[in-house]
């Protein structure tokens, strides 16, 4: 066994290694700088953790989290690992303990913001230290490129010329291939080895429902998928973001609300619930999940469109980091379209900015309207291949049926054009149905040549097709005349009729449970199994009382096990993956006693009418 195996083993409990963490592992505990590229999940921290444990010294850890240190920490910690943070939230003595504490080599991890690692004072103290290694996490933090730009990142390349014999480990979930460039390049490590992993997140199950009641869809999905597990919901304003963590309120969910405008107190105490409690749902606008590494997100739930793809892989990115089964779920509809294209057209931006966030509006539109595996679409816009089906998307698991729309689509196009491009759709609709209504009337739409032609399609239908024809740019909104749907360039072949169009045939709304909904694989046991709420409550009541968060004691997949295996004996805990020996000899007897029953005190001393067999 390698000193990395023996570590992951006794250490983290774990018997294997995933991926390329073995090799990463290696590779810098030989001395070489790497840069590791691995989504979410993909197990990065053990890649800097394992050597920083291996090799003499230091392992100093740069991270622009704050928040996350002390959980970071906590949990390395409950694994007996001698590990500290050094950040603008601890006191000058609780600081001032740490630098001891580095000096005399007693520490394998520290944890550091960059800004406090830059300064003199603690680089001097670093050249009198020994230095095991440098890991740079969230990394494309140094691009201008990328989403997240901290200029103290930049400063980071010196860390190699000061320390040239250190090795260094960047390492992030961010793949484009600008922001790879641009980290290679600040940080100075064209010679490092890279590492890159899929960025497939294969336990995420991608669905997009089409809007028909949104909140009655999503109450649905909770009450049949969800009970009792913590989750995000996207919406895209603040109002709407309070609005429906009211509702879900409302209807008995713990639902609390998150964005810029609730101010500093009470969005961190939100925070802090999510993370330290379970079962807590929060629903945010996007200002929400940065630097939320809680492993057990079971779903993620977009009410709103995001903004791009990029957006939507790094929110519903934000489930299931523990590798069970997780949902990212979308509703969506003409509406959203609509209101994506009006912000955008009507942001302050520049031209040449406007054209690309066009372009990554529209791939996502694509997206959302695909009948392919959606894992393929989203692997192929971020340059990947993967062969399709996953199975674990709702076009593989539900195969949608497409239409040849070359008639629909020629009619919905001039029905907009014989009413003057300048009503929304639901006259179009109306008109297209034959349906008077006042504004039919007032102007006199019963007499163009469309009125009444699309009766082989519901109002429903037709509400789709409409959608499908603005996703696909045939058919533009003009906010200024109050969502008027106006032909393009594009939808001048489909009407001279030289052009087909493939429509999607939305599944008919329905109270009935979809597939990708019945066929989930349940994470556990079920909720009120009852071993296992005691189980989750000693958990919760271990994590209280030492202030950390119940993850960070027991992962669920941990618990999982301990609830399917019924461990007898400390040997037989220890088989349990993320077991090692400090949580063994801290937890093992505690979990025992919950599954068998403490050794009840009364019969200790027996009372006075037991007869033993031998009187
Ligand atoms: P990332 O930082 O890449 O998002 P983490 O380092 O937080 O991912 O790891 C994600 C989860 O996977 C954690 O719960 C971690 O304990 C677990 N994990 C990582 N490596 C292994 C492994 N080799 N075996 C079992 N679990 C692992
Ligand atoms: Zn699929």
């Amino acid at each position: 066994m390698t000193v990395a195996q023996d570590i992951l083993r006794s250490i983290f409990g774990y018997n294997e290694f995933r991926g390329h963490q073995a090799e990463i592992i290696e590779h810098l505990i030989a001395g070489n700088d790497s840069l590791v590229l691995m989504p979410t999940g993909g197990g990065k921290s053990l890649c800097y953790q394992i050597p920083a444990i291996a090799r003499k010294g230091l392992g100093v850890i740069v991270s622009p989290l704050i928040a996350l240190m002390q959980d970071q920490v906590d949990a390395l910690l409950q694994l007996g690992v001698k590990a500290a943070f050094l950040n603008s939230s601890l006191d000058a003595k609780s600081a001032w303990k740490v630098e001891q504490d580095v000096m005399e080599g007693k520490l394998d991890l520290l944890y550091v913001a960059p800004e406090r690692l830059m300064t003199p004072r603690f680089l001097d103290l670093l050249e009198r230290a020994e230095l095991a290694l440098f890991a740079i996490d969230e990394a494309h933090c140094v691009s201008q490129w990328g989403h997240d730009f901290r200029p103290e990142y930049i400063q980071l390349s010196m860390l190699h010329e000061r320390f040239p014999n250190v090795p260094r480990i960047a390492l992030t979930a961010t793949a484009d291939e600008p922001t790879r460039q641009e980290i290679i390049e600040k940080l100075g490590l064209t010679t490092a080895r890279q590492f890159s992993s899929s960025f497939d997140r294969p336990n995420i199950r991608y669905r997009i429902v089409q809007k028909h009641q949104p909140r009655e869809q999503l109450q649905l999905f909770l009450e049949t998928e969800h009970r009792g597990d913590a989750g995000i919901i996207y919406c895209l304003s603040r109002k709407k973001v309070e609005e429906t963590a009211a509702w879900l309120c409302d209807k008995g969910w713990d639902a609390l609300p998150y964005h810029a405008g609730l101010g500093n107190v009470i969005r961190q105490k939100n925070q802090q619930r999510f993370i330290r409690e379970e079962g807590v749902i929060i629903v945010a606008t996007v200002a929400f999940g940065m630097g939320i590494d809680k492993p057990n997100v079971r779903f993620v739930a977009h009410l709103d469109l995001p903004k791009s793809m990029e957006g939507y892989y790094q929110e519903t990115g934000r489930a299931g980091r523990d590798g069970l089964a997780a949902n990212a779920w979308l509703s969506y509809g003409l509406g959203d379209v609509i209101t994506m294209r009006h912000m955008l057209d009507s942001s302050e931006a520049d031209e040449q900015h406007k054209r690309l966030e066009r372009r990554k509006l529209d791939a996502l539109l694509g997206f959302c309207e695909t009948t392919l595996c959606r894992r393929h679409v989203m692997l192929h816009y971020f340059g990947e291949m993967y062969e399709a089906p996953c199975n674990n998307c709702d076009n593989c698991i539900e195969p949608v049926a497409t239409w040849d729309g070359k008639i629909a689509a020629q009619m919905a196009l001039s029905c907009a054009y014989r009413t003057g491009q300048r009503f929304g759709v639901k006259h179009l609709i109306d008109v297209l149905c034959g349906k008077i209504t006042p504004q039919v009337e007032r102007f006199n739409h019963d007499k163009v040549s469309t009125f009444g032609i699309g009766h082989a399609h519901s109002a429903s239908q037709w509400q789709s097709i409409y959608r499908q024809l603005v996703a696909a740019n045939l058919l533009t909104v003009d906010m200024s005349g109050f969502g008027s749907l106006r032909l393009t360039a594009k939808s001048q072949p489909i009407l001279r009729g030289e052009q087909t169009i493939a429509l999607r045939t939305d599944p008919e709304v329905s109270k009935r449970k979809s597939k990708a909904a019945i066929k989930r694989e349940q994470n556990g046991p079920t909720p009120n199994d009852e071993l296992w709420q005691a189980l989750k409550n000693k958990r919760l009541q271990l994590a209280r009382d030492q202030g950390v968060p119940p993850y960070v004691i027991f992962h669920d997949s941990s618990l999982i096990e301990i609830h399917a295996k019924k461990p007898k004996s400390l040997n037989e805990f220890a088989t349990i993956s993320g077991v090692g020996q400090s949580k063994l000899q801290r937890y093992a007897s505690i979990f025992i006693d919950v599954i068998y029953g403490q050794p009840d005190d009364e019969f200790e001393v027996p009372p006075e009418d037991v007869v033993f067999y031998d009187e």
